[in-house]
């Protein structure tokens, strides 16, 4: 064995030492930079002889660690971003350590997927979702929506009487919506169903979200053919959620596959007060959730909820080609028969420590801390007459832009704002118009934070180039 591979199992306890003072430091510093300063990527050239992980630990301090954005701290508000609970840290470091490849419960001497199967059980519980949905846990809400809408791809096929996995796509298949992420196009893209079979149906005036008259009409137009309805579970702009109960009313009457991207939209089940902006959701064939955003657990974990029922299309869609030694993937239940990855890391364990550590009443907290603090900085900007509210806060997100409306500057105040490093923001365009966005779940929001993000916001305006006069009429 190579003398450095032998020295540093040997000396394991002292390096994970370091890593630890490392990991603590990381997440007690304050002053690290919300947004990246990285310019040039260093030349880094392939060692003949290792000098053992000590020297990879002082090399990668001094090469990488000043670049790296304090992404899982509560001050980086871009995309939809969570930071990492200490239970769920403590049960990703396991995930590593324990090296498991959740597959099957029975016959594979591993509790791994057992392990997955409870995790999946206690989100059931946190959404308040029928135990008629199984779940399971890939990289990310794209990854998620993928695996539905693959199975809902086989559905429409067997509606149409033939089996697209063996068969291939032989009749396009329709897909309606009003404001998919980008990431549901690119599924579409990946499982050839193609993006340009999208019917966009129209939106709820001045709102997001689909409106039902015009969903009618263009069902209507579809002849009783079937179609997949994807629907949002709060979209990333203004947090909007389709009405999911008048859409799962209209399963009763149309043959279509019901697919709700609810990626961090979902949590709102944790809060008494907007669980009801998921009422229906119950009533879906597939559901897409997040967990590396508002569960607070480290990338890459996301998970997808299929209802039970459909567990055979999904073996269908996703088996793979029985190995002997695989079982039967009809009545043998494998991680590996139901979604897109054959090996996997143990993504389950890091939910399931932060979910036990923290329970119902906890995420309830960290969900509803965000909600208010969302909802004051909406308040303190739309009593600020330098800045507007792009559309109301609905819940954890809030759009706005400067009043004068000038695109350059709002491009300007965004960078500014991120250079400064206290804050990281995303820009957007909201309904033509340029603005940015701040989306609050991580699990150290404070509400405190809408007071300073404003005086932030000032700081940055200030150092801008002053306006240019408006031009002479
Ligand atoms: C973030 C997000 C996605 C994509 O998630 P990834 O984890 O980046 O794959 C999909 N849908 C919605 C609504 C999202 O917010």
């Amino acid at each position: 064995m190579d003398k450095q591979l032998q020295q540093d199992e040997s000396r394991l306890s002292q390096l994970l030492d370091q890593v630890k003072e490392f990991t603590i430091g990381f997440r007690a510093d304050d002053e690290r930079p919300a947004g990246s300063t990285l310019q040039t990527i260093p030349e880094t050239r392939l060692p003949d002889l290792g000098d053992g992980a000590q020297d990879a630990m002082k090399v990668f301090g001094e090469r990488w660690n000043d670049y790296f954005v304090a992404s899982p701290s509560n001050r980086y508000l871009g995309y939809v971003t969570g930071g990492t609970t200490p239970a769920a840290l403590v049960g990703d470091w396991l995930t590593t350590a324990l090296d498991q490849n959740p597959q099957a419960v029975k016959g594979f001497g591993d509790v791994s997927a057992a392990i997955e199967i409870a995790t999946i059980s206690m989100l059931r519980e946190l959404f308040t979702l029928p135990d008629t949905f199984n779940g399971g846990f890939v990289t990310g809400a794209t990854m998620s929506s993928f695996t539905c809408l693959g199975v809902a791809r086989q559905w429409v096929g067997k509606q149409q009487g033939y089996d697209v996995v063996k068969d291939g796509l032989r009749q396009p298949i329709s897909i309606l919506t009003a404001t998919p992420h980008s990431s549901a196009v690119k599924c579409l893209a990946m499982l050839g169903i193609g993006s340009r079979n999208i019917i966009k149906v129209a939106a709820l005036p001045g709102r997001e979200a689909i409106d039902v008259e015009d969903l009618k009409t263009k069902i209507a137009a579809l002849n009783g053919q079937p179609f997949i309805l994807i629907a949002s579970g709060g979209t990333v702009n203004t947090v909007d959620f389709d009405d999911l109960n008048a859409l799962a009313d209209l399963k009763t009457k149309h043959n279509f596959w019901l697919h709700v991207d609810a990626a961090f939209g979902g949590f709102a089940a944790v809060s008494p007060t907007h669980a009801h902006l998921l009422t229906g959701w119950e009533r879906a064939d597939s559901i897409t959730i997040d967990n590396h955003k508002w569960l607070n657990v480290p990338y890459d974990s996301a998970c997808w909820f299929v209802r039970a029922d459909h567990a055979p299309l999904q073996v269908a869609t996703f088996q793979n080609s029985s190995a002997p030694y695989l079982g039967d993937p009809a009545t043998d239940f494998n991680y590996l028969n139901v979604g897109p990855e054959n090996s996997r890391r143990l993504r389950a364990l890091p939910a399931w420590f932060s979910l036990r550590a923290y329970g119902r009443r906890g995420y309830q907290d960290i969900v509803e801390r965000c909600i208010e603090t969302a909802a004051l900085l909406g308040e303190q900007l739309a009593a600020d007459p330098t800045f507007e509210l792009l559309a109301p806060v609905k819940l954890n997100v809030v759009a706005f832009t400067l009043t004068s409306d000038d695109v350059d500057r709002v491009d300007a105040l965004v960078q500014r704002l991120n250079d400064r490093g206290r804050y990281f923001l995303s820009p957007t365009t909201l309904f033509g118009r340029r603005g940015l966005r701040a989306a609050f779940v991580n699990w150290q929001c404070a509400t405190s934070q809408a007071e300073e993000i404003m005086a932030e916001l000032h700081r940055a305006l200030q150092e801008l180039p002053p306006a240019p006069a408006a031009a002479p009429p």
